[in-house]
Protein backbone atom coordinates (compact mmCIF):
# COMPACT_ATOMS: atom_id res chain seq x y z
CA UNK A 1 0.00 0.00 0.00
CA UNK A 2 2.40 3.44 -1.19
CA UNK A 3 1.14 6.52 -1.44
CA UNK A 4 1.34 9.90 -1.15
CA UNK A 5 -0.08 12.69 0.76
CA UNK A 6 -0.78 15.54 -1.62
CA UNK A 7 -1.23 19.08 -0.11
CA UNK A 8 -4.95 19.21 -0.33
CA UNK A 9 -4.88 16.17 1.62
CA UNK A 10 -5.41 13.32 -1.25
CA UNK A 11 -3.60 9.91 -0.18
CA UNK A 12 -2.72 9.31 -4.17
CA UNK A 13 -2.17 5.87 -4.56
CA UNK A 14 1.00 5.21 -5.95
CA UNK A 15 0.04 1.35 -7.32
CA UNK A 16 -1.66 0.04 -10.83
CA UNK A 17 -5.12 1.92 -11.45
CA UNK A 18 -7.68 0.62 -13.57
CA UNK A 19 -10.33 3.16 -15.40
CA UNK A 20 -8.40 6.05 -12.37
CA UNK A 21 -9.04 3.82 -9.75
CA UNK A 22 -5.75 2.73 -7.51
CA UNK A 23 -6.32 -1.10 -7.47
CA UNK A 24 -4.12 -4.09 -5.33
CA UNK A 25 -4.01 -7.71 -5.77
CA UNK A 26 -5.31 -9.75 -2.94
CA UNK A 27 -5.57 -13.59 -2.74
CA UNK A 28 -5.18 -13.23 -6.71
CA UNK A 29 -8.08 -10.90 -6.60
CA UNK A 30 -7.92 -7.15 -8.22
CA UNK A 31 -9.69 -5.18 -5.54
CA UNK A 32 -10.38 -1.27 -5.48
CA UNK A 33 -7.62 0.25 -3.30
CA UNK A 34 -10.30 2.73 -1.97
CA UNK A 35 -12.08 0.38 -1.11
CA UNK A 36 -9.65 -1.91 1.13
CA UNK A 37 -8.42 1.71 2.71
CA UNK A 38 -12.41 2.22 4.02
CA UNK A 39 -12.34 -1.11 5.03
CA UNK A 40 -8.92 -0.58 6.41
CA UNK A 41 -9.85 2.50 8.60
CA UNK A 42 -13.45 3.25 8.74
CA UNK A 43 -15.47 -0.33 8.44
CA UNK A 44 -17.23 -2.96 6.86
CA UNK A 45 -19.08 -2.23 2.98
CA UNK A 46 -21.92 -3.66 3.83
CA UNK A 47 -23.83 -5.26 0.93
CA UNK A 48 -25.61 -2.86 -2.12
CA UNK A 49 -23.01 -0.10 -0.85
CA UNK A 50 -20.74 2.22 -3.13
CA UNK A 51 -17.91 3.98 -1.87
CA UNK A 52 -17.63 7.73 -2.74
CA UNK A 53 -14.70 9.96 -3.08
CA UNK A 54 -15.84 13.10 -1.91
CA UNK A 55 -12.59 15.01 -3.17
CA UNK A 56 -13.89 13.23 -6.64
CA UNK A 57 -10.03 12.00 -7.27
CA UNK A 58 -10.76 8.64 -8.15
CA UNK A 59 -7.05 7.46 -6.95
CA UNK A 60 -7.04 8.70 -3.61
CA UNK A 61 -6.94 6.16 -0.76
CA UNK A 62 -7.64 8.79 2.15
CA UNK A 63 -10.57 7.73 4.24
CA UNK A 64 -11.28 11.16 5.36
CA UNK A 65 -12.60 11.12 1.52
CA UNK A 66 -14.48 8.09 1.35
CA UNK A 67 -18.01 8.36 1.99
CA UNK A 68 -20.24 5.17 2.16
CA UNK A 69 -23.37 5.61 -0.18
CA UNK A 70 -26.34 3.35 -1.32
CA UNK A 71 -24.87 2.13 -4.54
CA UNK A 72 -28.32 3.62 -6.47
CA UNK A 73 -27.75 6.95 -5.15
CA UNK A 74 -24.47 6.46 -5.60
CA UNK A 75 -25.05 6.30 -9.28
CA UNK A 76 -27.84 8.93 -9.29
CA UNK A 77 -24.90 10.89 -8.04
CA UNK A 78 -22.79 10.63 -10.86
CA UNK A 79 -25.52 10.26 -13.56
CA UNK A 80 -26.53 13.90 -12.67
CA UNK A 81 -23.02 14.95 -12.65
CA UNK A 82 -23.01 13.44 -16.27
CA UNK A 83 -25.95 15.09 -17.02
CA UNK A 84 -25.36 18.68 -16.07
CA UNK A 85 -21.86 19.72 -16.43
CA UNK A 86 -21.64 23.72 -15.89
CA UNK A 87 -23.84 25.64 -13.21
CA UNK A 88 -27.09 27.78 -14.30
CA UNK A 89 -24.32 30.43 -14.84
CA UNK A 90 -21.88 28.46 -16.75
CA UNK A 91 -19.75 27.54 -14.16
CA UNK A 92 -17.90 24.09 -14.80
CA UNK A 93 -18.97 21.48 -11.60
CA UNK A 94 -15.26 20.01 -12.09
CA UNK A 95 -13.39 18.67 -9.35
CA UNK A 96 -12.26 21.94 -7.83
CA UNK A 97 -15.49 23.73 -8.47
CA UNK A 98 -18.31 21.59 -6.81
CA UNK A 99 -18.85 21.30 -3.06
CA UNK A 100 -21.20 18.17 -2.38
CA UNK A 101 -23.07 18.21 0.55
CA UNK A 102 -25.90 17.18 2.28
CA UNK A 103 -29.63 18.54 2.74
CA UNK A 104 -31.49 18.37 5.63
CA UNK A 105 -33.42 15.01 3.89
CA UNK A 106 -30.29 13.66 3.85
CA UNK A 107 -30.09 13.73 -0.33
CA UNK A 108 -27.18 14.98 -1.94
CA UNK A 109 -27.07 17.91 -3.58
CA UNK A 110 -23.73 19.87 -5.42
CA UNK A 111 -23.21 23.75 -5.52
CA UNK A 112 -21.13 25.74 -7.42
CA UNK A 113 -18.29 27.49 -5.69
CA UNK A 114 -17.73 30.36 -7.81
CA UNK A 115 -21.85 31.21 -7.37
CA UNK A 116 -21.40 30.32 -3.76
CA UNK A 117 -18.37 33.08 -3.80
CA UNK A 118 -20.26 35.19 -5.82
CA UNK A 119 -23.53 35.42 -3.93
CA UNK A 120 -21.06 36.17 -0.50
CA UNK A 121 -19.11 38.63 -2.26
CA UNK A 122 -22.49 40.89 -2.89
CA UNK A 123 -23.70 39.87 0.14
CA UNK A 124 -21.19 41.82 1.84
CA UNK A 125 -21.38 44.48 -0.62
CA UNK A 126 -24.87 44.58 0.74
CA UNK A 127 -24.39 45.03 3.92
CA UNK A 128 -21.68 47.71 3.48
CA UNK A 129 -23.95 49.89 2.03
CA UNK A 130 -26.42 49.43 4.32
CA UNK A 131 -24.17 50.66 7.23
CA UNK A 132 -23.28 54.60 5.15
ZN1 LIG B 1 -8.91 12.72 -1.67
ZN1 LIG C 1 -18.56 8.44 -6.38
ZN1 LIG D 1 -21.66 28.91 -10.95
Amino acid sequence: MRYEVAGNGCWNWLGATDDGYGTIIINGKRIMAHRVSYQLFVGRILGRQSIHHTCHNRDCINPEHLQMLPTNSHAQLHSSNRRKETCKHGHPFDEANTYVGRDKKGRLYRRCRACHAQREREHQRTLRVRKL
